[in-house]
């Protein structure tokens, strides 16, 4: 059996560990909402992304188009001019015009082929992208509201362990109760009530002297002689 002024204490103990730890829980929170933000918005910038990258092949096709339009339609009225010329030297020329539009939009309409082409490219990869980010976005939206789920359960789990601390302090004789304040305002990362297992202190993980083992066996409020941390025999508990 312990004594049960260790039991008041380290319940009173797991209380205040268990608030600690929610409050950092929660402390991480905002910054973990934000990176899932970024992920999302990053998500979208892709996608955004993929469909411009598709949308400048089917620009380019269309400007060559309206380029062949351009020069058909100049070609056509070099063909009406060319009637009525008389000189041979300018029907020549516009001959040659002919003949060289018809070059240009030879090529041209192959470079509408092509970018048509990777524009289909284009528009299957933005599927592909879309139909992936479609997934990851649910995911993250799902993983942002459980964070938010958490944040108030965190709050309310806080809310409740502080309204049930004075019951467990009032527990705790005022002069321990003192000191178990003193130790947890320390800089130490230990608990202030530590076990000590194989007479070895839980806190500074040194050996305790004699004196110590004997002050526990006898249920005493004992102090680790090292690191002042409150010391119990946690296989009293057995
Ligand atoms: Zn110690």
């Amino acid at each position: 059996m312990q004594a049960k002024w260790i039991e008041n204490l380290l319940a009173l103990q797991d209380a205040d560990l268990k608030i600690q730890g929610y409050e950092t829980r929660l402390e991480i929170l905002p910054k973990e909402m934000l990176n899932l933000k970024a992920e999302r918005d990053k998500t979208i910038a892709a996608v955004n992304q993929a469909a411009e990258d598709a949308r400048k092949f089917e620009r380019a096709a269309k400007a060559a188009e309206s380029e062949i339009a351009a020069l058909q339609e100049e070609s056509k009225k070099l063909e009406q001019q060319s009637a009525m010329v008389k000189k041979n030297t300018e029907y020549q020329a516009m001959l040659s015009t002919i003949a060289l539009n018809k070059q240009k939009i030879s090529d041209l309409e192959s470079k509408v082929i092509e970018n048509l082409e990777l524009f289909e490219e284009g528009k299957k990869n933005y599927r592909k992208v879309k139909s992936s980010s479609e997934a990851a976005l649910k995911d993250l939206k799902q993983e942002f509201d459980e964070l938010g789920t958490l944040a108030t359960d965190l709050k309310q789990e806080i809310a409740a362990l502080q309204a049930k601390r004075p019951g467990l302090a009032a527990g705790v004789e005022q002069n321990l109760l003192r000191l178990y304040e003193q130790l947890k305002k320390g800089k130490s990362s230990a608990a202030p009530v530590v076990p000590v297992t194989g007479g070895i202190c839980g806190g500074c993980h040194m050996r305790v002297t004699p004196q110590t083992m004997t002050d526990m066996a006898r249920g005493a409020v004992t102090q680790c002689d090292n690191c002042q941390h409150i010391v119990y025999n946690p296989e009293e508990a057995e």
